[in-house]
């Protein structure tokens, strides 16, 4: 069983609360590891530390700042492997999924590696006589990171990459319940030359969050998690004079056009709705059927559901892994019986499965539920697991209504053949990301992540320009060299001529 530390002010830390959480391996149902759950005043040392560093890393060079981001971007490329396998360990999803994972929040790395582009100002020369003007943008300061279980590597660096190459400093609450990634990649951002106090790592649970939230040297917060969570952060922080971005949780529907390609569209909805078991915030939770092609496409995905191979992330065999807990487990399988009892179809029951040699992993297997409508708590729940819905439409208008009616807004998806139609869906539909014939739109760094309405608190959304402008300050300067003969007394309010 090994003890995680935290990593404050360049050091590993041990844990003084005496609180500890356990952390489980999925795929057998043992305690691998403890984990230090912090208290209020292991959080206010890492904050002091954070708020120490800010000053010189703040003012260090654009290209200091940068040549660390590119020695960081070769030693978390070279150590991906290793980052895979302990997200493997403590999380489950499958070794291609976690360097997937990996390798999408390399691209936010790459991204802050180009910072000297995207915090160039603007200036206006000669707005008046000899006035020029001239916006910048400063760093905040201390800046929070609070990240979910289901991407222990990739949200963490939707989050601090941005922000310190932009001159902040970072205190980093990672998952509870699989921070042994998350713990790596801070490791390595020293190797490549973070100096000591500019990314701190505190592990714990709501104690250190909320003194995060509350924590007066903590000038802004970056959150990702369910959404109730989404909300109490944004709520608190702001209360508290931070500025926030808190994403939340997901509902994403699939919505499939009779025109569509099927056996693509069947492809897609199961990689999205199954792969890593459900446990994205992008997957496709619901698919919805316009009709005459429900009862095929239906059909079609049931037969690849049927066909998938579930077992232990490690096995190169395994396509999907296990849930992340024995209760969210059991909470995810017992949608499935009351999806029948409230008169949906269970078309793939895969509930109850065990593993053979796995008896004490948190698996189960991936249902498809046929004929769901709004008022079924299968519809009307994030589930987080592999449970697909599918919802049939008459038109069009019904199903985009559909959509547009969800208290979440996160992503979602049209397939089609039909450019008009496609148009048409991205303009009118209600959420953050669209894919068109792209199950799971995940915007790549240069663009930014983020939903609409329960799946997003806050004005901005992470990584891309907003990313920048969330961890950055707008100042605008206004400069005037007057010659020898300007001046006099003017009261009268400036104006420009
Ligand atoms: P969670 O909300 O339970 O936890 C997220 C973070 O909040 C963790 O660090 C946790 O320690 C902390 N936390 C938990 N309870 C808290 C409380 N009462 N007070 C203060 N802090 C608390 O989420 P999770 O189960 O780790 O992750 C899954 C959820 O995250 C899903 O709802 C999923 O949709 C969502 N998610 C959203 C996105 C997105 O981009 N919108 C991305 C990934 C995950």
């Amino acid at each position: 069983m090994k003890t995680i530390q935290h990593f404050i002010d360049g050091k590993h830390a041990d844990g003084t609360s005496g609180r500890r959480g356990t952390v489980t391996n999925p795929a057998t149902g043992e305690a691998t590891g403890q984990v230090p759950l912090a208290s209020v005043s292991e959080v206010d040392t890492a904050v002091s530390a954070a708020a120490k560093a800010f000053e010189p890393w703040g003012t260090a060079s654009l290209a200091k700042r940068t040549q660390v981001m590119f020695r960081y971007r070769e030693l978390v490329h070279a150590h991906r492997d290793e980052i895979a396998e302990l997200i493997t360990a403590e999380h489950g999803k499958v070794h291609s999924d976690a360097l997937g994972e990996v390798a999408r929040g390399l691209e936010i790395v790459e991204l802050a590696c180009g910072i000297p582009q995207l915090l160039k100002g603007e200036t206006s020369t000669q707005v008046s006589t000899r006035v020029d003007v001239e916006s910048i943008r400063q760093p905040v300061g201390v800046v929070a990171g609070i990240t979910p279980f289901n991407f222990p590597a990739m949200v963490p660096m939707w989050m601090f990459p941005v922000a310190l190459a932009c001159g902040n400093t970072f205190v980093l609450k990672p998952s509870e319940k699989d921070p042994s990634a998350t713990l790596r990649l801070v490791e390595l951002a020293h190797e490549a030359g973070v100096p000591d106090g500019v990314l701190n790592l505190v592990h714990g649970d709501k104690t250190a969050v909320d003194r995060l939230l509350e924590h007066p040297d903590v000038e802004a917060v970056s959150f990702v998690g369910s959404t109730p969570i989404a909300k109490h952060v944004h709520d608190t922080a702001s209360a508290h004079g931070k500025r926030v971005q808190a994403l939340g949780g997901a509902k994403n529907h699939m919505l499939v056009l009779p025109d569509a390609n099927l056996d693509q569209a069947a492809d897609a909805a199961v990689s999205a709705a199954y792969g890593s078991a459900g446990e994205r915030c992008m997957a496709v939770s619901v698919v919805v059927a316009v009709e005459p092609i429900g009862d095929e496409l239906v059909g079609k995905i049931a037969d690849r559901a049927r066909a998938l191979t579930i077992g232990p992330g490690d096995d190169p065999a395994s396509e999907m892994g296990p849930l992340i807990t024995a209760e969210h487990r059991d909470r995810v399988a017992s949608y499935v019986p009351r999806a029948r009892e409230q008169g949906a179809e269970v078309v793939v029951d895969g509930t109850g499965l065990v593993v053979e040699g796995h008896e004490g992993g948190f698996f189960t297997g991936v249902s498809l539920v046929d004929r769901v409508t709004p008022d079924m708590d299968v519809y009307a729940d994030e589930i987080f697991g592999p449970v697909l819905a599918v919802v049939r439409a008459e038109n069009y208008q019904e199903a985009l209504a559909l959509i547009n009616r969800s208290r979440w807004g996160n992503g979602t998806a049209l397939f089609t053949r039909d450019g008009g139609a496609a148009r048409r869906f991205q303009l009118e539909v209600r959420a953050g990301m669209v894919g068109v014939n792209v199950p799971i739109p995940v915007p790549v760094g240069y663009h930014s992540f983020g939903g609409w309405k329960d799946s997003l608190f806050g004005d901005h959304h992470v990584y891309g320009n907003d990313g920048v402008h969330f961890y950055t300050r707008g100042k605008v300067i206004t400069t005037r060299w007057p010659d020898p003969g300007d001046g006099g007394v003017d009261l009268g309010f400036p104006s420009n001529g």
